[in-house]
């Protein structure tokens, strides 16, 4: 059996290569569900890594899968996921969407607006099913800060329904025979660090929660308090532990959603980054090392196609790499201060966007170095501007000086399995 390391993985397939160890993405489920108040459900978001074999061992764990996108869902089933384990979520489903995901069987829906409430009603209506869905709520915070955390809802959004909007909803919170309101979904955070914000947010989803259900005389089905579980990107580094985040949430529970404990209501969490991040490393090659007016710049075969370009929107942190095989994508980094110098560290597009740090530390970068970038199992490939979400890239469509004759053409970016030798 041939034992595969970083530098024999590189020269077998080519570069650049994601790299996602099975093994990494079992310790964080393990990790992440001891930190939660029990019983709880949990979804795997799929937008963080699609990859069929990542989305296969999730689901094996037994995860459920929370998809926004019919690529999403078209992996979530072929990994085996039964469809009454998904949750169908995001602020613009099409009605395209909206049909093919209820004729293959999915029956959860969160609902974004009222117009997003009626199209999942009419879909419904038209294939003659009867679909659920929780509704959600643009709140949470509360003026709670959120550690390093991007936040999602609870001032002005795209996302969920503001709570002063929801009252004057009765179709939204009355539903319909073919459309029943289940529950609410809170989405409010991604990313947060620090564990008593974290905590915070939580506790806020979970009196809204109480508080809504209340006023509403909903039915309370099902709880999604969201998440916004943190974890590092392409740099080194662990997920945290969040240990005290369970019994401060089992209290909270306790206090204002009385018969959690007995699943009445099911608690529901949500989680990418956190449960995915620590499993990809992403293998480039150095092409080419320059000294341009007093830089260093180091130019790789990724760049931002390959890695960060939802990133260089500039809302999240520029990644930092560290050099092959010295690289344990948990440990610490490895450097010799006396020979390293601080580099720019680029890719191999013709623009002056492709830049993947500034401030790089490379130990004697050497041309045709293979150079590892940890912590990249989750919004790797996937956020690499049109592999986001898994969705389709639109259409190219040519047309004559008479404006006739459309030729159209489509990028297609389907999985295609090989084995053995890709590249050399
Ligand atoms: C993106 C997303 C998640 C996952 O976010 P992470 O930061 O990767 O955990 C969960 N729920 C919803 C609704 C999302 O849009």
């Amino acid at each position: 059996m041939q034992i595969y390391n970083q530098t024999n993985l590189a020269q077998t397939f080519g570069t650049p290569l994601y790299v996602y160890r099975i093994e990494e993405v079992r310790r964080a489920v393990n990790r992440l569900r001891v930190a939660l108040p029990a019983p709880h459900r949990l979804y795997y978001s799929v937008k963080a890594n699609p990859n069929p074999g990542v989305v296969r061992e999730l689901v094996g764990l037994g995860l459920h899968s929370e998809v926004s996108s019919g690529g999403e869902l078209a992996v979530t089933l072929a990994a085996g996921q039964p469809p009454d384990r998904v949750l169908y979520t995001g602020p613009g489903k099409t009605t395209a969407e909206v049909s093919d995901a209820i004729r293959r069987g999915i029956r959860l829906f969160s609902v974004e607006s009222e117009v997003d409430y009626r199209r999942i009603g009419a879909e419904a209506a038209k294939a003659g099913a009867v679909v659920e869905y929780l509704i959600r709520i643009n709140g949470g915070g509360m003026g709670s800060g959120t550690g390093a955390g991007l936040r999602m809802t609870g001032r002005p959004s795209q996302f969920g329904i503001d709570l002063d909007a929801l009252w004057s909803m009765p179709e939204v919170l009355a539903g319909s025979p073919v459309a029943r309101p289940v529950g609410l979904h809170f989405y409010s955070v991604t990313n947060v660090t620090e564990e008593d914000a974290l905590a915070d947010e939580f506790a806020a989803n979970i009196r809204l929660a109480a508080y809504v259900i209340d006023r509403a005389g909903l039915p309370a089905v099902l709880v999604d308090l969201g998440g916004g579980f943190a974890a590092p990107f392409a740099q080194p580094g662990a997920a945290p532990r969040y240990k005290k985040l369970r019994p401060m949430l089992e209290r909270l529970l306790d206090t204002h959603i009385a018969g959690w404990r007995g699943e009445q209501p099911t608690i529901m969490f949500e989680a990418g980054r956190y449960l995915v991040g620590g499993c990809g490393t992403l293998l480039s090659r150095v092409l080419d090392i320059k000294r341009s007016q007093g830089r260093v710049y180091v130019v790789l075969d990724a760049g931002i196609n390959v890695l960060g370009g939802v990133s260089a929107t500039g809302r999240l942190r520029p990644p930092r790499v560290q050099p092959c095989d010295t690289a344990r994508p948990s440990g610490p980094p490895v450097r010799d201060p006396r020979t390293t110098e601080p580099v720019t560290l680029v890719g191999p597009l013709c623009t002056p966007i492709d830049v993947l740090s500034r401030t790089t530390d490379l130990i004697n970068p050497q041309v045709d170095d293979v150079i590892a970038i940890p912590n990249v199992g989750a919004y790797g490939l996937t956020a690499s501007v049109l592999g986001f979400l898994s969705r389709q890239p639109p259409l190219e469509v040519l047309l004559g000086a008479d404006h006739d004759m459309p030729a159209v053409t489509t990028l297609t970016l389907q999985r295609v399995e090989t084995t053995g030798e890709r590249r050399g």
